[in-house]
């Protein structure tokens, strides 16, 4: 073995979607400025990603701690979607194989090859290239330990147990977790006969993770005990590494001059308005956005609410604006916003969410589970209200409110359903107004402790990162 005083070179590849983009940018800051590492991460694009613009300014950001990113050529999928990639797992995986030449020639003309590739979960189909360039295979699995251990179970899940859970709804066990509930599974394993395709996706970046070298999750041993001890006891091949929480951070310097949010924010009393938004993807049709106006009118509380332009067709839910965009707002929501104007703030598509989080006037975040989010509340110390849309969001909502004490649940808006103004308003005076909130703000507060412990130098999640970075030194 060659022993180097270089230091450790990997590459990164993210996935089109800020909730991936996000926490690899992180992860790419923390290995440089933490572990010594030199990191590049590489964003894939489309042309059609609505995304794209704020990939770039996102990536564009000066406080990089010295991480660099290339963001691939963006890739035109016209013409090359088949009759079965309609579905937004199939559309990411094609995407990705259509950026791996790029991928590639970029990491041949790097002046020091890097000894790892770090991907997200819909980058695993390059590991075949990694290993060919003799790099090591990493995955960085941005939602919680809980949800790797249902993906990496799955491909191996006995076919009887798969049949109950999807036919008669029985609860899907996971070896040393929490069973998944019917309702709270994600739609590849609900779905796994009528759109078998995106199933057998699933399975197929199921073991591809289970496969790899190791896995880096976003999470942290405290917060997820059991599930990354299964993870330990043998489900997957490689080593697993609890790397957090790592969400963006905050950069003051430029924030508060950039978004009138935030100055309409200092002026608030502290702890006095709830925050709403379902991330860079969430959408509710036409009917649930009136019932959220209402619902925030009717709780009397101070908001800020991020709106995206409804989907027709989705009707009650969607996450279809990953790749395209509705109408925009229509009469009902100006004329919501002349008559709360006082009282709140409607941001159309994008509001500075760290920033929101982190200052004292937000009292609580109604959020759709997205674990970014999830995070940035939980790191900020503000209790929520899971509304969860779709993908592992309702597993997460699940963890928050039935292990973790830190939410409360929406009732109902599955299906389409429509969720009435007045639950809207029950669950904001619950958790703003009730006694119930002041307990769910000291268990968050606790949380928000943990996590900080974690990723101390002493703690959890920074040694899971020195461990890697000594791993991928002996293979240099
Ligand atoms: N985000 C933001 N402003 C918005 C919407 C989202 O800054 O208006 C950020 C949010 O802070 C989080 C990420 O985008 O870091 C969304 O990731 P998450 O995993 O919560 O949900 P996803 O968008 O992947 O569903």
């Amino acid at each position: 073995m060659v022993v180097t005083t270089r230091n450790p070179n990997v590459a990164l590849l993210c996935s089109p979607g800020m909730g991936h983009l996000i926490p690899m940018l992180e992860l790419g800051k923390s290995l440089i400025s933490q572990h010594g590492f030199d990191a590049t991460v590489f964003v894939v694009t489309t042309d059609s990603s609505t995304t794209r613009s704020q990939i770039i300014q996102q990536t564009s950001n000066p406080n990089s701690d010295g991480l660099n990113v290339v963001v691939l050529p963006p890739v035109d999928l016209s013409g090359k979607l088949g009759p079965n990639s309609s579905h937004v797992g199939a559309r990411i995986r094609l995407t990705m194989a259509e950026s791996l030449p790029f991928l590639r020639s970029a990491i041949l003309s790097m002046k020091v090859r890097p000894s790892a590739l770090i991907v997200d979960l819909f980058g695993t189909d390059t590991f075949a290239m990694a290993r060919d360039l003799e790099m090591l295979t990493y995955v960085f699995f941005t939602s919680c330990a809980w949800v790797l251990a249902l993906a990496v179970h799955v491909p191996v899940i006995e076919k009887k147990l798969l049949d109950r859970h999807v036919k008669h709804h029985e609860p899907l066990p996971v070896p040393g977790c929490k069973p998944v509930r019917f309702e709270d599974n994600m739609e590849p394993i609900l779905f796994k006969d009528e759109v078998p395709t995106e199933h057998e996706l699933f399975v197929q970046i199921g073991l591809n993770i289970s496969n790899a070298d190791g896995v880096l999750v976003n999470t942290w041993e405290d917060l997820e005990p059991k599930a990354v001890q299964a993870l330990r006891g043998g489900m997957i091949k490689g080593k697993i590494y609890p790397v957090g929480p790592l969400v963006r951070g905050v950069d003051h310097s430029r924030t508060k001059k950039e978004h009138q949010v935030l100055s309409w924010l200092d002026r608030q009393p502290a702890g006095s308005v709830i925050f709403v938004s379902f991330g860079s993807g969430g959408t509710m049709s036409e009917a649930q956005m009136e019932e959220i106006a209402s619902g925030l009118e009717l709780s009397e509380q101070r908001f800020i609410w991020v709106v995206r332009p409804p989907h027709k067709e989705d009707n009650a839910t969607g996450h279809g604006s990953f790749f395209k965009i509705g109408k925009n707002m229509d009469n009902s929501l100006k004329k919501f916003t002349s008559r709360t104007h006082e009282s709140g703030l409607v941001v159309p598509m994008w509001a500075p969410q760290s920033e929101i989080l982190e200052h004292s006037s937000v009292g609580a975040f109604m959020t759709h589970c997205g674990w970014n989010s999830t995070l940035e509340a939980i790191t900020n110390g503000v209790p929520m209200i899971a509304w969860p849309l779709y993908a592992e969001q309702k597993m997460n909502a699940a963890a928050l409110t039935e292990e973790l004490g830190v939410a409360v649940r929406v009732k109902g808006g599955n299906k389409g359903e429509v969720v009435e103004r007045k639950e809207i308003q029950r669950l904001i005076r619950r958790v703003m107004v009730e006694e119930e909130g002041v307990d769910i703000k000291e268990r968050v507060k606790e949380l928000k402790r943990s996590a900080k412990m974690a990723l101390s130098e002493t703690g959890s999640s920074f040694n899971s990162l020195h461990q890697l970075a000594c791993h991928c030194k002996v293979h240099m």
